[in-house]
């Protein structure tokens, strides 16, 4: 992939950041873009079953919301609501839309869960996107990414082929992390101090899927608009269950404890920083233009 042209608006991009990999970003629209490398053999640092307690509270609240958005845009419809997860994890969104009466399939790269999935019956095919793709006739009512979207690399080519798998009305949510947010500010100023640890975790360069891109409100809108979108709504999303905060931190393998310890006490006394700045999570509604 080409690191000297922004993937979103044309204009060049430069380096900003000699991380693990290395982060260009854009002058014009301000998308920050990596040069990191999906690792096929999915080994990571990444201890998946404490990570889950410290996001399920978070995420589940998250879905609620984006779920309580797609009913006022596709709840009056006479059959059932019809969606495409593309990235399933765990599954939890597919289990949030049972529970809601919402039909939805997943594609998912990663067998680690098969075995939840299976045994909470959710519908998911492996592999990646659009290699495998459960085509449905007349197309999908919505198709979503939850933490998926920063992680794709060819972005364009992606967007294009939603287009082929959406109904005429069909809305695209992605839900993802901002450039604009409290982490990333706060990982940046880190950095440009000497300690890249929080910058290159944030990045997740350290995981098997690290992030590609990491997006504003107005690139993230500019992509989509440029393959024939609207933007219909932009939803602030949280980001922290401050419950769990330790089993989150602790989720890194590669973070000691008492370092881990440390870090939940000084998140938990920004708790009134972190929720008053720039939200660090959104999730985007668009639908085709006419
Ligand atoms: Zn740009």
């Amino acid at each position: 992939m080409d690191h000297s042209t922004c993937p979103v608006c044309g204009n060049p991009l430069k380096l900003k950041f000699r991380l693990r990999f290395n982060v260009y970003q854009c002058a014009n629209c301000g998308l920050l873009n990596s040069d990191a490398r999906f690792e096929h053999s999915f080994q990571s640092d990444l201890e998946s079953e404490s990570r889950d307690i410290g996001l399920k509270k978070v995420r589940l609240k998250n879905f609620a919301t984006i779920i309580r958005e797609l009913q006022r845009y596709q709840g009056n419809k006479p059959n059932k609501i019809s969606g495409l997860e593309i990235g399933s994890g765990n599954g939890w969104w597919l289990e949030t839309c049972k529970e809601n009466n919402i039909d939805c399939i997943g594609i998912e790269p990663e067998r680690i869960y098969e075995h939840y999935h299976k045994e909470n019956n959710l519908d998911i095919i492996y592999g990646f996107y659009p290699d495998v793709n459960p085509k449905k006739e007349k197309g999908y009512d919505f198709i979503i990414f939850n933490d998926v979207f920063e992680h794709i690399e060819d972005v364009n080519g992606l967007v294009e082929n939603l287009k082929k798998d959406l109904n005429d009305d069909g809305i695209v949510i992605i839900n993802l992390p901002m450039s604009t947010g409290f982490f990333n500010k706060m990982a940046t100023g880190m950095h440009k101090l000497g300690f890249s640890g929080f910058l290159n975790r944030l990045w997740q360069f350290n995981f098997h899927s690290p992030h590609m891109n990491y997006f504003n409100e107005h690139n993230m809108k500019l992509l989509l608009n440029r393959h024939g979108f609207s933007t219909v709504n932009v939803l602030i999303l949280d980001t922290l269950d401050f419950s769990s905060v330790k089993e989150r931190i602790m989720a890194d393998r590669g973070m000691g404890k008492l370092k881990a310890l440390f870090l939940t006490f000084a998140l938990t006394l920004l708790k009134p920083v972190i929720t008053s700045s720039e939200p660090d999570v959104k999730a985007f509604f668009f639908n085709r233009q006419i």
